[in-house]
């Protein structure tokens, strides 16, 4: 029975039990553990159990860069890449999680939010009292940068749209358009994986990133052909899908609100996200309302 997307889900909700899993992070190169707890509190926190406990809010406020993926962090505690984790959460409509991570970065995985899911749903999922506050946003709001666009429209529920233009020659233009409520998050988006071009292997490597990426964790896009099978003609816009989830859900997590609107994004990424996000916050009242 695969997960039931539940990005519109009423109820706050939290895991049943808690759940283990340990691998390398994408960037860092390091072993890490990590642990998915219920709770009781509201909100996505990340605890570093190898720094005291120091525990690091899932939220929009915590975003220390955007560099190729997104690190949250408070001081010099950091938690890097947490982006497919917390799309997994939102699109599993969990609302109450602590994670705990004896390590700077989230693990890669195999580069896609599908061992997530399986974690997930592994642990099994229960209702909390209370219902979600909803945010709505209520006027067109688009930012733009280098040719790269994020469109957010007013929408009754929640759509995205993701459309990318990489100079691959073997792979065209893609396009996805999801009706997040009538979609298997863990089955249409969730198992699309990292990619990355070639060619931007060794820059990335001389900036010191990267160091535990390979094709085992990422899908590497040559000249001539992809390192592995796509698992959707579309791997690479639903995996931009995918990243953009789990940067929105750091607006709305804090809260365990409900998000409706239509976000259309050409060539975006975590930068462009966050410059969104930044909008929306310092425009807060003219286009979100909390119900
Ligand atoms: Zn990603």
């Amino acid at each position: 029975m695969p997960l039931l997307s539940h990005f519109m889900h009423h109820s706050f909700q939290t895991l049943a039990q808690k759940a283990h899993i340990d691998g390398i992070g994408l960037h860092s190169g390091s072993q890490v553990n990590i642990t998915l707890k219920p709770t009781s509190q509201t909100g996505i926190t990340f605890i570093r159990t190898d720094l005291d406990h120091f525990s690091i809010p899932a939220d929009f406020k915590h975003i220390k860069s955007t560099f190729h993926a997104t690190v949250l962090g408070e001081g010099e505690a950091i938690i890097s890449t947490p982006e497919h984790l917390l799309a997994a959460l939102w699109g599993t409509g969990i609302t109450h999680c602590d994670i705990e991570i004896d390590g700077p970065e989230v693990p890669i995985l195999d580069g896609s939010a599908a061992t997530w899911c399986d974690l997930i749903k592994s642990a099994g999922i229960v209702p909390l009292p209370g219902k979600r506050p909803i945010w709505k946003i209520q006027q067109p709001l688009r930012v733009e940068d280098h040719g790269a666009m994020m469109l957010a429209l007013p929408y009754p529920g929640l759509r995205l749209t993701v459309a990318t233009d990489f100079d691959i020659s073997y792979l065209p233009q893609q396009l996805v358009d999801f009706e997040m409520e009538e979609i298997s998050f863990s089955e249409q988006i969730a198992p699309a994986r990292t990619f990355t071009l070639e060619q931007w292997i060794e820059p990335l490597r001389a900036q010191g990133l990267i160091k535990g990426g390979s094709t085992e964790n990422a899908l590497v896009l040559g000249e001539k052909e992809a390192s592995s099978a796509l698992r959707f003609p579309e791997e690479l816009a639903r995996h931009k899908a995918l990243d953009a989830l789990g940067d929105l859900s750091l607006l709305t997590s804090s809260q365990g609100a409900l998000l409706q609107a239509h976000f259309i994004l050409i060539r975006a990424g975590h930068g462009l996200h966050f410059q969104w996000m930044k909008a929306a916050r310092d425009s807060l009242s003219p286009f979100i309302t909390a119900i």
